[in-house]
């Protein structure tokens, strides 16, 4: 197996457009562990550890800049997130456990695409695009487009995820994920992300993202319209709910049957709702 680690996003470009079967490797705690358990095994890895400008967290005018490279442990502990962008700080402190936390990047957990994630949910939820550079520069994909299908992303062969641009979103906006998992530290059995804005007792803003479901996070435009200029009331969420358990379709497997899925959303949306109605 070939090794390489570039120094720069052209150079890390150029060695995935000339080497066959070739892989990124951010914080390995994925890709190493298919590797050991025979899942996969490319003929080339590239390392991203040492390529610049991928890593950390910047403000700009628009709202944040994630790198690729940022670890999850990174983002839990930033304070950059403020406003509905908090939902990305949210969900990082709930991934995994402090070791998984410190070695996982942003960018290898979105490019897994492993839908029971807890990023993907929140990047859609917070209204995200992902910057992906290639052979032609860069472009950016929006978060609701990147994830195709079970492990499965819009990345084509020769691009990587240099970073995740967060948009400020509405200034008085709040964000919370919660999620069900069999035990603490698992991956989510289902998992609701949520942004939402008020305007005194009303809902101005609605934005929810639903993971572990389906093939890809789930968001529908219809009921971010359902809670939107609402009272928020149980109805007002059950009706949502409603149209987000239909267009579900979850599986049955060690984490829970779909049924149960099913079951979950309505009470993980009341909880998050709870959530902010008490941040707000
Ligand atoms: C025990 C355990 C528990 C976990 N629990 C959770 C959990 O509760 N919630 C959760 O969300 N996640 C969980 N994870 C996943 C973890 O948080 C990381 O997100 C995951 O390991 C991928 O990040 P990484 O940087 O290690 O990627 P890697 O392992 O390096 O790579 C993963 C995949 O992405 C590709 N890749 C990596 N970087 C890029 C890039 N920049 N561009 C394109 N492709 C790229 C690789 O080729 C590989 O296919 C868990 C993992 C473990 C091992």
């Amino acid at each position: 197996m070939k090794y390489f680690e570039p120094t720069s996003i052209d150079e890390a470009v150029a060695i995935l457009a000339r080497e066959d079967d070739a892989r990124c490797v951010s914080g390995g705690a994925t890709l190493v562990a298919m590797m050991n358990a025979d899942l996969l095994s490319p003929s080339t890895l590239v390392g991203l550890r040492r390529v610049s400008g991928i890593e950390g967290i910047t403000k700009n005018q628009q709202g944040l800049r994630i790198g690729a490279m940022t670890t999850h442990a990174t983002i839990a502990k930033s304070g950059l997130f403020v406003a509905g962008m908090n939902v990305i700080n949210r969900a990082a402190n709930q991934i995994a456990h402090p070791p998984i936390r410190n070695m996982g990047t942003i960018g290898g957990s979105i490019s897994h695409a492993d839908p029971a994630a807890d990023f993907p949910t929140a990047l859609i939820a917070a209204n995200a695009s992902i910057e992906v550079s290639g052979m032609d520069g860069q472009r950016l994909i929006p978060a609701d487009e990147f994830f195709l299908g079970y492990y499965e992303t819009a990345v084509a062969e020769n691009e990587f995820v240099t970073a995740i641009l967060v948009p400020k979103g509405p200034e008085n906006a709040v964000g919370e994920h919660v999620k069900v998992t069999r035990v603490d530290g698992d991956f989510a059995t289902v998992s609701v992300s949520l942004v939402l804005a008020f305007n005194e007792n009303q809902c101005s803003y609605a934005r929810i993202a639903v993971g572990a479901v389906a093939a890809t996070p789930l968001h529908l435009d219809e009921a971010d319209a359902v809670l939107t200029d609402s009272a928020l009331t149980d109805e007002d969420i059950d009706n949502a709910a409603a149209l987000l358990v239909k267009a579900s379709d979850p599986i049955d497997d060690v984490r829970g049957s779909a049924n149960y899925r099913r079951a979950l959303i309505p009470r993980l949306l009341k909880r998050a709702v709870s959530l902010l109605k008490t941040d707000a």
